[in-house]
């Protein structure tokens, strides 16, 4: 890897997701494999999402807590597809204290098992619920073939877990956790999801009906960037979460569950960079704004100090900015470069001759292709014309990645036409809803069902694989996935 740069986006996409996570200053390497260490850059990313979630969870009526990250093994066997399915991922604590242990220790993948134990000790009448509870945690799974945000063994992440009187009621909210992830990722991210349903051989373990929200990529690809999971009355036969009815005999509840990790970083990066590197939309940009003084010298002196007076101004109008006024071995152009590349929405640069005119030089970070020049902008009215820039480039990054979602996702009824689109985005086609079938389609074309999209107009018609009829009324959005 060189110094400066990154390998094109269009050259070779993996390359460069990978190189710029890294150069970025967003993540690098844990010691152990398929771990990250994050690093301040790439954090306040992830604060700046779970401020925002945090508070819709909470405005929604949940309540936060903490529940211990080892979990006994005898917990997930109560559940017996939610153990099969995560069996393969689970890390185990079998020694501690110097001793084998009597029970083996899983490091929780999620924490279904250990919360509906404790959901099922504090509910007893139907006046305890519903239960709303979140937390946010760190959790463990040995995933194959990891990836920096996208699939690493430990990651961060929320969990919803709640417990109701009946399917209505955990219905409703299995729909608001979907909801809030889908206004999430448009609203801060900037990433235009289709929420709908999986399909039952893409369904969590122990599900009952597993909802999440896809992304595409710039390479076409989907990312599940959330799940919410209707559980049915699943975990709470197996932990007795049960409860008395106003008739007084004991019912099981309804329990839901609902996940968004440090995978929408990744998300981001990939929805909206380009050749250059990182291109953030400014509701999750670290820093919104960077003021970049030039010269040497005295020269140094007078624009520095006019950067640091500026970048109190807007600081003070609540924008994140930083000065970059600490590093005189580098020249402008490499500064430049290396902002672009680590996708700040907007520079602003200021030379002794712009200081002469009273102007600053403005750049905004737009990707390669919609690139335009620079313009002069008054010193003294850049702080009231920011909020209006920020607003407008946040906006334009959620249109441009709706335009290429639209431009690339395309209906099939034929098995060629499904055949030659999935390599390169999402192909709309009936399916029979047979997961054997599904798993025909991955063998052949690597694509897989992402989700049958909520706002599908309702269709029938043939299975683009095997011509039985299509089993859900709607068109199934397929494509390769991360
Ligand atoms: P799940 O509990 O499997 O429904 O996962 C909830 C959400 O966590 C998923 O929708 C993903 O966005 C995310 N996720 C799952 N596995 C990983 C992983 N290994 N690394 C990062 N995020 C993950």
């Amino acid at each position: 890897m060189s110094r400066e740069g990154v390998t094109p986006q269009s050259e070779d996409f993996s390359a460069w997701y990978n190189e710029v996570v890294i150069k970025a200053q967003l993540v690098d390497r844990g010691p152990v494999r398929g771990t990250m260490v994050i690093r301040p850059y790439g954090y306040r990313m992830w604060e700046l999402l779970q401020t925002d979630l945090d508070r819709r969870i909470k405005e929604a009526g949940h309540d936060n807590a903490s529940f211990p990250m080892f979990i006994p093994e005898s917990y997930l066997r109560r559940e017996a597809e939610h153990v099969e399915g995560f069996s393969p991922e689970l890390a185990v604590v079998t020694h501690a204290g110097g001793k084998e242990l009597e029970e083996p220790l899983v490091v929780r993948p999620t924490s279904e098992t250990v919360i509906g134990e404790y959901m099922a000790k504090w509910i007893d009448s139907h006046r305890d619920l519903p239960l709303l509870l979140n937390q946010w945690a760190n959790v463990v799974r040995w995933e194959m073939r990891p990836r920096m945000f996208l699939r690493t063994t430990e990651f961060l992440w929320q969990e919803g877990h709640t417990a109701h009187a009946d399917e209505d009621d955990a219905m409703r909210e299995t729909m608001w956790a979907l909801d809030a992830y889908a206004s999430l990722a448009r609203e801060l991210a900037a990433m235009p999801v289709v929420a709908g349903e999986k399909t039952p051989g893409e369904r969590f373990a122990g599900a009952v009906r597993t909802y999440t929200i896809e992304g595409m990529m710039r390479d076409g690809r989907a990312l599940q960037a959330g799940t919410s999971h209707y559980l049915g009355t699943n975990f709470a036969k197996a932990f007795e979460i049960q409860y008395q009815d106003e008739a007084g005999k004991l019912v099981p509840a309804h329990t839901t569950s609902w996940g968004m990790s440090t995978r929408m970083i990744g998300g981001v990066i990939m929805t909206h960079g380009d050749d250059k590197g990182l291109v953030l939309p400014p509701r999750l940009a670290p820093y919104q704004v960077v003021i970049v003084p030039i010269g040497r010298g005295e020269v140094a002196e007078r624009t520095g100090e006019a950067a640091r007076r500026l970048g109190a101004a807007i600081k003070s109008m609540g924008i994140r900015v930083h000065v970059d006024d600490n590093r005189p071995q580098l020249s402008p152009g490499f500064k430049f470069n290396d902002w672009e590349m680590r996708g700040v929405p907007v520079r602003l640069e200021i030379g002794p001759r712009d200081l002469d005119n009273g102007v600053v030089t403005l750049a905004r970070r737009l990707p390669t292709a919609d690139a335009q020049g620079k313009e002069a902008v008054p010193l003294d009215r850049v702080p009231e014309l920011l909020p209006g820039i920020l607003a407008d480039f946040q906006a334009f990054l959620l249109a441009r990645a709706e335009a290429f979602r639209e431009d690339n996702t395309r209906p099939a009824d034929s098995w060629a036409d499904f055949a030659a689109q999935v390599p390169t985005g999402w192909s709309l086609a009936f399916h029979c809803g047979r997961t054997e079938c599904e798993e025909e389609i991955k063998a052949d074309t690597a694509a897989t069902p992402r989700c049958i999209p909520a706002e599908g107009p309702a269709e029938e018609g043939r299975c683009v694989k095997c011509d039985q009829p299509s089993a859900y009324g709607k068109r199934v959005i397929f494509g390769r996935s991360y």
